[in-house]
């Protein structure tokens, strides 16, 4: 486990097993725990082929209840006057299966949503009935979108329509006087501490949401003279998703606070206070402030949230806010595996070619280099010398070889010789390094380029985009075999025709590396890889380059005796609904395959059956998934 360090990132939730095969923890502790090889086999007679995204509910639903102990616990420690009430924004992870759990696990807490769009606000009309749950209306509006926020209002819910946008406030305006209701309102502000992370943008006067102090301001004017100040309830403010370091939330947090007790003195009764999203996920496993990791706990955040809006309306004298979260990141990236399996692997050929007489000099050459590196006998540092000098003879000689094969001098066979060669004198190189001493850059790097690539039956740009897009990583390990040591060093390339298809960056204690350990492939056994903490923002991030659609997905449930249940299966698109996503008619697609053929029938150079076989080949590969079947 040290490894692949599942330990520091998996919060409990998956470890190593005696069989060497990962185990789902579904609330975090060993002493439930299970085989997650048996249950892909069980699946697997499902007919459920990968990939495979595999959504443990269990596991959302322990995210959900740790983020709410949390709160639970800051508020009783610090003796806040006042409660803790989240929402979870829609746009990490829109799958109906996965935001009616969250509603339905959330329900003791009053868990509402947080929407971003009209079509998110659509799903939040209706997953989102307890009238106790709030619902955080977002993003970018028009007339119609705070119309439909009013008229929920009216049927029971409690919608908060945020101004984020100075225009909002005209828009409220002309809304509420047409439906002669109002909305509750919050606002957002532009804060001006600094934040840090990927995100960081997010915040400041620069950033595409939240008013500056005037215009919030000049917002309050206004709702004043429209008679709507009463219902302003909310300060909203967003730091940017996975704060990585905690200072800048304690800055931020003060900031919103003077804030908001500056709105209460301007006579809004307020009474929610958003500290938006943010709350970081610990990727590499390194508790730091890397890119990749946060230099807080859990509890930290809600402590700091608690204390310092505590501290400061105390100070002010009014009363403490229900304190709200738009967390989402924190509560989705843990559930859901995506697992692909290996279809092929790459290396580079070191097998030493037979010698005949008429080798040429550079082939000799190499030859005698690496009967040469053989017999170095290495046992000091720097020894280690002696290995880079005989790499840079093997350099020289294939180069030689090239030089020669361009003139025209030596056939293909030599060239390939003289290639393999060079590749068994590194590998002989790389095999005597000895462990742990800190390499030379050159000798480094020859390990590297030594490495394996392995051929992953998956799509990164449809499963794993941000890897692509902004060069996140995740954790990424087989999920079997892994009381057998890892003997080769790899990286993944996937399906699609482009060079950025592949997974080359992975966690390392707090660094990233570029190689994996990994297991010997053969082609006859299954090898699965496990990518994890993926559960926010992927999927519907993910494009259909190449054509590669949805994955197949499950969602399971551990029950009580120890067994699981399938609870929901969804589907990955068909080649069938990739081509229709596109304006391509399967339909037309066949027929006009059909016309061709029958031309070629006509034309004597296909037979019928074997015309026949084309199109039911056709017709079936049209009903099943885009990727590849092992
Ligand atoms: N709220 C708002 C306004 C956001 O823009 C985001 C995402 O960046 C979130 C909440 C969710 O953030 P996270 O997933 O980091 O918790």
């Amino acid at each position: 486990s040290e490894l692949y360090g599942i330990d520091r990132w998996g919060k409990g939730y998956f470890t190593i097993n005696e069989k060497g095969n990962i185990s789902i923890c579904p609330n975090g502790s060993n002493n439930k725990s299970h085989d997650l090889m048996e249950l892909l086999d069980e699946l697997e007679s499902r007919k459920l082929k990968f990939p495979l995204l595999i959504r443990f509910d269990d596991i959302l639903e322990d995210c959900l209840k740790n983020l709410h102990k949390a709160f639970e616990k800051a508020i009783n420690d610090y003796q806040y006057q006042g409660k803790y009430q989240g929402v979870f924004p829609i746009k990490c992870n829109q799958q109906r299966h996965v935001v009616e759990e969250l509603i339905t696990c959330g329900s003791k807490w009053n868990f509402g949503l947080e929407a971003g769009s009209k079509p998110e606000l659509l799903i939040a009309l209706s997953i989102l009935e307890d009238p106790k749950a709030l619902l955080i209306c977002n993003g970018y509006k028009d007339q119609r979108y705070i119309e439909t926020a009013i008229l929920a209002r009216q049927l029971g819910r409690q919608p908060i329509v945020v101004i984020e946008q100075a225009n909002d406030v005209e828009l409220i305006i002309k809304s509420s006087n047409l439906l002669g209701a109002s909305p509750l309102i919050g606002i957002r502000a532009k804060l001006s501490s600094q934040s840090s992370g990927r995100w960081s943008s997010s915040i400041g006067d620069k950033s595409k949401f939240g008013l500056s102090i005037p215009e919030i301001l000049k917002a309050i004017k206004r709702l004043k003279e429209a008679n709507l100040l009463n219902e302003l309830k909310l300060l909203h403010f967003h730091l940017g998703s996975q704060i990585n370091d905690i200072g800048v939330l304690k800055d931020a947090l003060q900031e919103a606070g003077q804030i908001y007790a500056e709105l209460i003195n301007l006579g809004a009764p307020m009474g929610y206070l958003d500290v938006g999203g943010g709350l970081g996920i610990d990727y590499d496993g390194s508790q730091t402030a890397s890119i990749a990791s946060t230099n807080y706990s859990l509890q930290n955040y809600a402590n700091d949230v608690v204390a310092t809006i505590k501290e400061c309306c105390e100070s002010k004298k009014i009363p403490l806010p229900t304190l709200i979260t738009e967390s989402g990141r924190a509560i989705a990236s843990h559930f859901s595996i995506l697992i692909f399996n290996i279809l092929g692997k790459n290396s580079l050929p070191s097998d030493i070619p037979k010698e005949n007489e008429k080798e040429c000099l550079s082939v000799r050459n190499l030859r005698e280099t690496l009967v040469h590196i053989n017999s170095l006998e290495l046992k000091q540092e720097k020894d280690l010398a002696k290995l880079q000098e005989a790499w840079n003879d093997s350099l020289k000689f294939k180069a030689d070889a090239l030089a020669a094969f361009r003139l025209g001098y030596i056939d293909l066979v030599e060239r390939a010789k003289a290639e393999q060669l060079t590749w068994a004198c590194a590998k002989t190189i790389v095999n005597q390094l000895p462990k742990n001493i800190l390499l030379p850059k050159e000798l480094k790097k020859l390990s590297e380029s030594l490495a394996v690539t392995y051929y992953a039956n998956l799509s990164v740009f449809r499963s794993a985009p941000d890897t692509w897009a902004i060069d996140q990583v995740f954790p990424i390990m087989p999920i079997h075999r892994l009381s057998k040591e890892p003997k080769k060093l790899g990286h993944f390339a996937d399906l699609t025709c482009d060079s950025d298809g592949k997974l080359d960056q992975f966690i390392d204690n707090g660094k990233i590396k570029n190689l994996l350990p990994l297991h010997e492939f053969n082609q006859n056994e299954k090898y699965l890889i496990g990518l994890f903490l993926g559960g926010a923002y992927q999927e519907v991030m993910g494009n259909l380059h190449n054509l590669f659609g949805s994955t197949n997905a499950v969602h399971i449930r551990f029950t009580e005796n120890g067994n699981y249940k399938v609870e929901h299966v969804i589907r990955g698109n068909t080649k069938s609904n990739v081509l229709e996503y596109l304006e391509h008619d399967p339909e037309i697609l066949l027929e006009r395959l059909r016309k061709s053929s029958e031309l070629a029938i006509q034309g004597g150079h296909l037979k019928i059956h074997d015309a026949q076989k084309l199109i039911e080949h056709v017709e079936a590969s049209l009903r099943q998934s885009t990727y590849l079947q092992s």
